[in-house]
C-alpha cells in the first residue's frame, strides 16, 4: 500500500528541526532512517502530513567518549555502531544489540535515536540503554533537557517526547574497572524481533556483585528493568546460584503477549534463559577486563 499524501522539509540543524516541529503542528512528523515509521506509514497505521527529515543534519552521527561518557549521536546508524572498535574494545554490548537488530539493509539505514524514540518494546536498544543507566538528550522549544533512560520510555509506543522535542544524542557513563555488559535475544529467525531477550550489567568488586542492571526486552507494553533481580544479586558472587534466582526474580511478574512468536508462558520461561545467559556474559566480560 502507497503512504497518504504528505509534505517533506529537511532539516539543516536540530533547532531548526524542531522550529519545524513548531511551526508545522501535530501533523509533523520527524523523519530519520525511515525503518519503522515508513512501514507504519504505508499500512496507513500513521498518516502525518508533514515529514521533518533529520537525515541530512550535519555531525549529527557520531560514536566518542569524553569526560567519563560515550556519545552517540542521534543519527548514528546501527550499522557503524556495529562496527566501531571503540564500541568493541568498551562497550560491547551495543554491538551485542546493533548486530541482532533486523538484517543488514535495515541497519544501514536505521538510527539509534529512531530505535528509541520510536518507544517500540520490541526493538532491542531500550533494554541495552536501561541495563547501561543511559541518559538521552533531548531538544525542545524551551532548550536542552537530559532525561535518564528509567524515565523515558512511558507505555506501548509512548515516550517522554513531546511532539515539538527532538532526540539529539545518548549518553551512556563510562564502565567503572570490574565492570562488564551483555545482550542476548532469542528469536525466530535472523532478523526478526526478540520473541525474549534481555540485558544485563554488573560491576564485580572482589569477586561480588557490586552493582548490577538487568533490563528485558518484548516482556510487556515497554521496556522493563528487573528491579527485584538486580537487588537479588547484591553483594552475593555471581555463581549459578545467584544468577537462577536472579532470572526467576526478573519473569516473577512479566506478562509478555502471546502472538506469531509464542504464547506467554514460553516467552516467560525464555525471557528467564535470556537473563541467564545475559548475566554470563556480563560476568565473563566483567572478569576479564573486557567491559
Ligand atoms: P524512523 O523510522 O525514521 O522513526 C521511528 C520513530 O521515531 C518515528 O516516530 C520518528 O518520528 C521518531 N524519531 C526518529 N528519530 C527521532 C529523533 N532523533 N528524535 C525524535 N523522534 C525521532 N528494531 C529492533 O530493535 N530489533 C529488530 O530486530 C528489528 N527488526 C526490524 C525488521 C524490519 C524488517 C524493520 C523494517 C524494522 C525492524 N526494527 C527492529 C525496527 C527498526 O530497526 C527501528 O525501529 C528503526 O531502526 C528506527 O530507526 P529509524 O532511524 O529508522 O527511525
Amino acid at each position: 500500500m502507497y503512504p497518504s499524501a504528505f509534505a517533506y522539509q529537511s532539516a539543516a540543524s536540530f533547532p531548526e528541526a524542531v522550529a519545524l516541529l513548531q511551526e508545522l503542528g501535530s501533523e509533523a512528523k520527524v523523519l530519520a532512517g525511515g525503518c519503522s515509521l515508513i512501514p507504519l506509514m504505508k499500512l496507513r497505521l500513521a498518516e502525518p502530513a508533514q515529514l521533518v527529515d533529520l537525515g541530512r543534519i550535519p555531525d549529527a552521527a557520531y560514536i566518542t567518549e569524553s569526560d567519563g561518557e560515550l556519545r552517540i549521536g542521534a543519527l548514528t546508524r546501527e550499522a557503524e555502531i556495529e562496527t566501531a572498535s571503540l564500541v568493541a574494545e568498551r562497550y560491547p554490548i551495543l554491538a551485542d544489540a546493533s548486530s541482532v537488530i533486523a538484517d543488514p539493509t535495515v541497519r544501514n539505514m536505521g538510527t539509534i535515536g529512531g530505535n528509541l524514540a520510536h518507544g517500540d518494546p520490541a526493538n532491542d536498544h531500550p533494554a541495552v540503554m536501561l541495563a547501561l543507566r543511559a541518559s538521552f538528550v533531548v531538544l525542545g522549544p524551551d532548550g536542552e533537557r537530559v532525561v535518564p533512560a528509567d524515565d523515558f520510555f512511558v507505555d506501548l509506543f509512548q515516550t517522554t517526547l513531546a511532539p515539538t522535542e527532538v532526540l539529539t544524542a545518548v549518553r551512556v557513563p563510562a564502565p567503572r574497572p570490574g565492570s562488564g555488559a551483555g545482550y542476548v535475544k532469542f528469536e525466530r529467525q535472523v532478523g526478526d524481533f526478540a520473541i525474549a531477550a534481555a540485558a544485563a550489567a554488573v560491576r564485580l568488586q572482589d569477586g561480588r556483585v557490586a552493582e548490577a542492571s538487568i533490563a528485558l526486552t518484548n516482556a510487556g507494553p515497554t521496556v522493563i528493568r528487573a528491579a527485584t533481580a538486580e537487588a537479588s544479586l547484591a553483594g552475593r558472587a555471581p555463581d549459578e546460584v545467584a544468577i537462577h534466582e536472579a532470572a526467576d526474580a526478573a519473569i516473577e511478574r512479566i506478562e509478555p503477549w502471546a502472538d506469531l512468536r509464542g504464547g506467554t508462558a514460553i516467552k516467560r520461561r525464555m525471557t528467564g534463559v535470556a537473563v541467564q545467559r545475559a548475566l554470563r556474559l556480563a560476568v565473563r566480560r566483567a572478569s576479564r577486563g573486557e567491559r
